[in-house]
């Protein structure tokens, strides 16, 4: 099929909720995309920051291919092999990152819902109703993952949301001090703020916060949807600053393509009762497999370290771009942001002409999340890229 023929088609049926660049991605391997015209991309966005190990990594579609054979889809009403062994290996990783002594790790279907599970169980745990999250933040458009996302945009059609979220300053701990009190929960934060602009906060920030939320009885609850997972040179972004939250959420990359999402928490927290939450698909051994091979390939790879070393390079060529253009370079690792002194959608526009397919943070931050894998030649060609464009 050719671009007329698919989005005619998609455009009749589509909701209209997602809003659509006029391309056909039609297949993709490693960090680059091809379009139904037979166009090649670099891909900057790691399709919305899932594809961390690249698209359809060897280990991660051998590991689909072999289970599909064998079980695909089958709740956790039951115990199951891929389950319990991706049980441990995640543990395995989330344990000496955050420095848990033992992690309890509940399975679900998207980052979204990772975030519902996550003020669920702190409320439930707590038997308080308040939730603290951070202006510019983004957690999610169900309703519960809604009320903690900060934009109005996204908010105000669907009011009212859940009650009993307030949102204060990212990185202002008397910000945070003032809104957490004796109902407070939980308090949920990005490391880096991903959709918000491509903001990290600081180490005292952190320090401060986990000292907070102990002093005061909240839980402290860490997004690392897209963060996780070595996009930030680290396991999970939170080793940058030795932080030990209470509860951590992923998404995106650790389901190697498929739908996943993973609430995890200190075991010394507890669990949930039987019948208080869980979902059809959640920790389905398809997608357990697959997420087992992504932890595999992280691990022979040594993506996380990749990611800080590319990560950092790509951040200096970037910042030493000779153009006004540029206020600001920032990120972690291999998420980083370039603000612009103007809008970023012509710059996309004129990007995916020139064969780069990034993502905006906002009205005029540039967000490249390429796949860890990507090599060092393409990363210097979206810098020139860049440059031609801010020229
Ligand atoms: N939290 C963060 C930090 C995210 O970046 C996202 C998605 O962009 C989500 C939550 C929601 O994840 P999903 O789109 O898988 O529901």
């Amino acid at each position: 099929m050719n671009y007329e023929e698919i989005s005619t088609l998609e455009s009749t049926y589509t909701s209209g909720g997602v809003g659509r660049r006029p391309v056909a991605i039609v297949r993709a391997s490693g960090a680059r995309l091809w379009d139904s015209e037979g166009n090649e991309y670099i891909d900057c966005a790691a399709s919305q920051g899932w594809a961390n190990v690249g698209h359809s990594h060897p280990a991660v579609v051998a590991a689909i291919q072999r289970q599909l054979q064998i079980y695909v889809a089958g709740q956790e009403s039951s115990f199951n092999d891929q389950r319990a062994l991706w049980m441990q290996e995640l543990a395995g990783v989330l344990q000496p990152s955050l420095n848990w002594d033992g992690c309890v790790i509940h399975p679900s279907n998207s980052g979204t819902e990772a975030n519902e599970a996550a003020i669920k169980f702190a409320r439930y745990i707590t038997g308080r109703p308040g939730i603290v999250a951070a202006k510019r933040s983004f957690h999610g458009r169900t309703m519960g993952a809604l009320s903690l996302t900060w934009n109005p945009k996204y908010r105000k059609p669907f009011e009212p949301l859940v009650p009993g979220v307030t949102h204060a300053t990212f990185d202002d701990i008397d910000s945070f001090a003032e809104a957490v009190g004796d109902d407070t929960a939980a308090v949920i934060i990005e490391i880096v703020q991903g959709e918000g602009g491509v903001f990290p906060g600081s180490g005292e920030f952190f320090r401060a916060l986990r000292q907070l939320c102990t002093e005061r009885g909240a839980l402290l609850i860490v997004d690392e949807i897209q963060t996780g997972v070595g996009r930030t040179g680290r396991w999970l972004a939170c080793e940058h600053f030795g932080l030990s939250p209470d509860v951590v959420t992923l998404g995106k990359s650790i389901g190697g393509g498929l739908p996943m999402g993973v609430t995890a928490w200190r075991s010394e927290l507890g669990r949930l009762k039987p019948g208080l939450h869980g979902s059809t698909f959640g920790g389905n051994p398809l997608a357990c497999a697959a997420s087992r091979a992504v932890i595999q390939v992280m691990r022979d790879e040594n993506l996380p370290a990749r990611a800080d070393r590319l990560g950092q390079e790509l951040r200096e060529n970037l910042a030493a771009l000779p153009t006004q253009k540029i206020r600001q370079v920032r990120g972690l690792g291999l998420m980083v942001g370039v603000e612009l002194r103007g809008k970023v959608t012509p710059v996309l526009q004129q990007l995916i002409q020139r064969g780069v397919w990034a993502l905006p943070a906002g009205l005029n931050v540039l967000r490249l999340l390429p796949p860890l894998v990507i090599q060092e030649e393409d990363l210097a060609r979206v810098t020139a890229v860049i440059g031609e464009v801010l020229a």
